[in-house]
């Protein structure tokens, strides 16, 4: 473990290597105990690089072997070789030479997951974004792009699979029950995409012909007797190799393509180039124990891993500073995969639903920083939603701001010009320039100007002029050491809808650019005024959330009402609907907070109702309309000041004046859904189980009572309505017979099968009791959960964080205590995972006095703990700061 505090990396310090390492030939003699790895490196010294330059390579908790140059040992005094650092001195006179270095390396004591490990008795790495250092000493940064040839060797029976990247060259057996297998990847790459994977899977298999005719093997490795279960991501597989050529023009380029899902993973997948290695949670799924999320998720990462073939490998980052470049446009391309496939209009409100859940707070607390950050202290902080999600929203308004065909020649000519290289956003960016021909300078801030920029906006209508005028103001709020921001280029998607629901023409727009239904908001206030406007319109604007900002527009109540039930633009009727709904929301915890009873006006709850019933939207869009925002949604609209317990009990009035009202109404819908057709994950069916699990919720508290829930339990014949009820019953019923009876039966039916426990743990974590903290206590002693496995950990104590507001933030500060004692406990085994633990603490400063006094108390307690890793204490440092 790395104890010292850490230098911090900045963008501007950085500088070419002195040296390269074309090609690397890597021998594993693989053992569980100790692994002696040889690894030889063609290395050259850079054109420029001074003749005395020393070869400083990267290493982390190595212990090394041997040291030749040319075949010839190196004497001890030319070269110095820590755990983290190999420096050699006295080099070759020689422009080119061949450097081998043996390293042994732990890999079953390897509990950070990063390098060589072991999982389930297979042997996997990972490398992103600095792991190959845990297994030799490397320039270990993604522009030192190498070709590499593999030779791996295993005891035949504990391991018959030995895979790696690239395609396979030769197999055979050896002594001792001992084999070997050597593969070799034709395409440079940096060493984070490294991987291999040893060990006894069982495997699904198929194949893709590409469209100029390249026949691809496709492999799926799973633990044996779960094959069947990896169907539907094989599945996944294939049509996103198919669309990334239909969409993108981007061939799959190797022989062979393979997937391999082990069960402890610190993420969610990894793109190594032709050998993705995943999160078992992300591969694994039949009817029975996935939910539909689950299917959808699967569908997701399996296509954002694949796309990374070209968007990531292909073309790859200059150094991590440029981590959006592969992750935000991989995202925006995952998305785009799933809103063909499935539903649009749905697709994207998840998108936004999740981007202020986890982006938006970051945005506005201490870990605020730019889409492309300028200095680091530990790179594994920054793989944020504001890299990935925020990333992907700054492609989206590229595509919105250039159009679909100029984006489409820009990626064109980015993928020509920089194919096999490693590159940044300026790059990136120019190649849209050079494309399209216009200036994105202004609209380059999106990546280095950290916050959520604010759109104030107010309009009004002269009947007698026919004219529209819109008021609309930016301003992006200071972030941690950037309190001075400019001005943005924000791109608003608007229309003005008329009497009848449709939008209404105008003839002509001064005062901004105003083309194709987009406002191009660039100076600080534009008086925008639209002429020929032949009725009172309302205003819809930033539909299909075109710029990720704040919006504070003059709100009048009428206004959103109309929007909801006649815009044309599905997005933005549920976003007017959303924003009543967390209006009054925060004006009924204020009410509760004064002692008072909350009140709801009759009209909103009447046009949830109406929505609900609307038979000519679809069902997956109902279930949305129905969803309230959750308590973490309004906490942050709220801001400052903020009490939980509140929230909770505003929330919970709302849900039931909805139940109450629309109690006959949801009892038909929800008899109306029930389907006796067999289980089909496709976007149709999830929609309707979505609107039945949304309408259950209502009934239940309706009735008061259990039943339905109940039934729906014993009666599901898929994981999304058995889940669903559980989640009920667990809910409201937790201390009665029927709640305990329906957790005690879903324990026991799925008691082998971990990830069906993990949602056991999560919806437990999820209990608004008083009795919240002692019962995920009791949790964690369950033989069930371990501390070592990160989906476990996310499970049970990452639920209870982010979706358990009144126990987290309960009032004595037992909750933060418990997390705060999970992340230490966790911190010296697996230091990644105990500091995105810790970032649960991000938005601390917004809670009430007393709140705010426990967990600032507790960071400080943890903060000054001996021997933190560099991941935990940058967390905690900036959290206080
Ligand atoms: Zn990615």
């Amino acid at each position: 473990m790395r104890t010292e505090s850490g230098q911090i990396f900045r963008l501007e310090d950085y500088k070419p290597s002195a040296y390269l390492i074309p090609g690397i030939a890597l021998d594993f003699a693989l053992d569980a105990d100790e692994t002696l790895v040889t690894a030889r490196l063609r290395v050259q010294r850079a054109e420029n690089a001074p003749d005395d330059a020393p070869l400083e390579l990267d290493g982390d908790a190595l212990t090394l072997e041997a040291l030749r140059i040319n075949g010839a040992d190196v004497p001890v005094s030319s070269y110095e070789a820590t755990p983290d650092k190999l420096t050699i001195r006295k080099l070759p006179e020689e422009r080119e030479f061949e450097l081998t270095i043996v390293t042994r390396v732990l890999p079953s004591s390897n509990t950070t997951l990063m390098g060589l490990y072991v999982s389930s008795g297979v042997f996997c790495t990972q490398c992103e974004a600095e792991g190959f250092r845990r297994i030799t000493y490397f320039l270990d940064r993604p522009d030192i792009l190498s070709v590499y040839t593999v030779r791996m060797e295993a005891d035949r029976k504990a391991a018959p699979l030995l895979l790696s990247n690239g395609n396979p060259v030769e197999s055979g057996a050896l002594e001792n029950g001992r084999h070997f297998a050597v593969w070799h990847d034709p395409f440079p790459k940096p060493s984070y995409l490294f991987a291999l994977v040893a060990g006894d899977l069982g495997v699904v298999t198929d194949s893709f012909t590409t469209a100029s005719g390249r026949e691809v093997s496709l492999g799926i490795y799973v633990e044996h007797g779960k094959e069947e279960r990896a169907a539907y991501a094989m599945d996944a597989l294939k049509r996103s190799m198919r669309w990334d050529e239909e969409r993108f023009g981007r061939e799959y380029d190797l022989d062979v393509f393979n997937i391999v899902a082990v069960s402890d993973f610190n993420m969610g997948a990894m793109e190594n180039k032709g050998l993705n290695v995943f999160n078992d949670k992300y591969v694994l799924a039949d009817a029975e124990t996935a939910t539909d999320v689950d299917f959808a998720n699967i569908e997701a990462i399996i296509a954002h891993e694949y796309f990374h073939n070209w968007t990531g490998n292909r073309i790859t980052c200059r150094d991590w500073f440029q981590l959006c470049l592969k992750e935000g446009l991989t995202v925006f391309r995952d998305h785009e995969f799933s809103a063909d496939e499935r539903s649009r209009a749905v697709k994207r409100i998840g998108e936004v639903r999740a981007l202020r859940a986890h982006q938006f707070p970051e945005d506005q607390g201490p870990l605020a920083h730019p889409v492309r950050p300028r200095r680091y202290r530990e790179i594994n902080n920054f793989y944020t939603a504001t890299v990935y999600e925020k990333g992907s929203e700054v492609v989206r308004m590229l595509r919105t701001i250039l159009g679909e065909e100029a984006f489409r020649a820009g990626m064109d000519l980015y993928f020509e010009r920089h194919d096999g290289q490693a590159v940044t956003i300026e790059d990136f960016l120019k190649a849209f320039e050079d494309a399209s021909g216009r200036d994105l300078t202004q609209f380059a801030l999106w990546y280095h100007q950290a916050g959520t920029p604010n759109v104030a906006l107010s309009s009004r209508y002269d009947a007698g002029a026919k004219t529209l005028t819109v008021e609309i103001e930016q301003s992006v709020p200071p972030t941690p050491s950037e309190s001075r921001k400019r001005l943005m280029h924000i791109p608003l998607a608007f229309g003005l809808v008329g009497p009848d629901g449709e939008d209404l023409a105008y003839e002509s727009a001064e005062g901004a650019v105003v083309e194709n239904g987009v406002i191009h908001l660039r100076k600080r206030r534009h008086t925008i005024v639209f002429k020929g406007v032949n009725a009172r319109p309302v205003f819809s604007v930033n539909r299909g959330f075109s710029a990720p900002v704040t919006l504070c527009s003059e709100g009048r109540t009428a206004d959103r009402l109309f929007l909801a039930r006649h815009d044309s633009d599905p997005f933005s009727r549920w976003q007017a609907l959303t924003t009543l709904f967390t209006d009054t929301l925060i004006a009924a915890s204020k009410a509760v907070r004064g002692g008072k009873e909350p009140a709801f006006a009759d009209d909103l709850v009447q046009l949830a109702l109406d929505l609900a019933a609307d038979a000519t939207l679809e069902e997956a869009f109902r279930a949305l309309v129905l969803t309230l925002p959750s308590e973490a949604d309004v906490a942050r609209e709220i801001g400052h000041d903020i009490d939980p317990d509140a929230i909770h009990t505003a929330r919970r009035a709302l849900l039931e004046t909805i139940a109450q009202a629309g109690r006959e109404t949801f009892g038909d819908l929800y008899e109306g859904l029930h389907d006796n057709a067999p289980f089909s994950p496709d976007a149709r069916s999830a929609g309707r189980r979505a609107l039945r699990n949304t309408l259950l919720e209502y009934l239940v508290l309706g009735e008061g009572n259990p039943q339905a829930a109940r039934r729906q339990f014993d009666d599901a014949d898929n994981m999304t309505e058995r889940a669903g009820a559980l989640t009920i019953l667990a809910q409201y019923f937790h201390d009665t017979e029927d709640g305990r009876a329906a957790l005690a039966a879903f324990e026991e039916r799925y008691r082998d099968t971990p990830l069906v426990l993990d949602k056991w743990l999560q919806i437990q974590a999820m209990i608004p009791s008083e009795g919240a903290v002692s019962l995920v206590r009791s949790l964690m002693e369950h033989p069930h959960f371990s501390l070592a496995n990160p989906n476990r950990v996310r499970a049970l104590i990452g639920t209870f964080s982010m979706a358990n507001q009144t126990a987290f933030h309960s009032a004595d500060g037992e909750g933060y205590r418990l997390v705060a004692d999970t992340v230490l406990a966790l911190d010296g085994q697996n230091p990644q995972v105990a500091a995105r633990l810790a970032t649960a603490f991000r938005s601390w400063r917004s809670l009430e006095k007393g709140r705010r006094e426990h967990a600032r108390a507790l960071l400080a307690d943890m903060a000054g703990r001996e021997n933190l890793s560099r991941d935990l204490a940058d967390i905690l440092e900036r959290t206080l700061a």
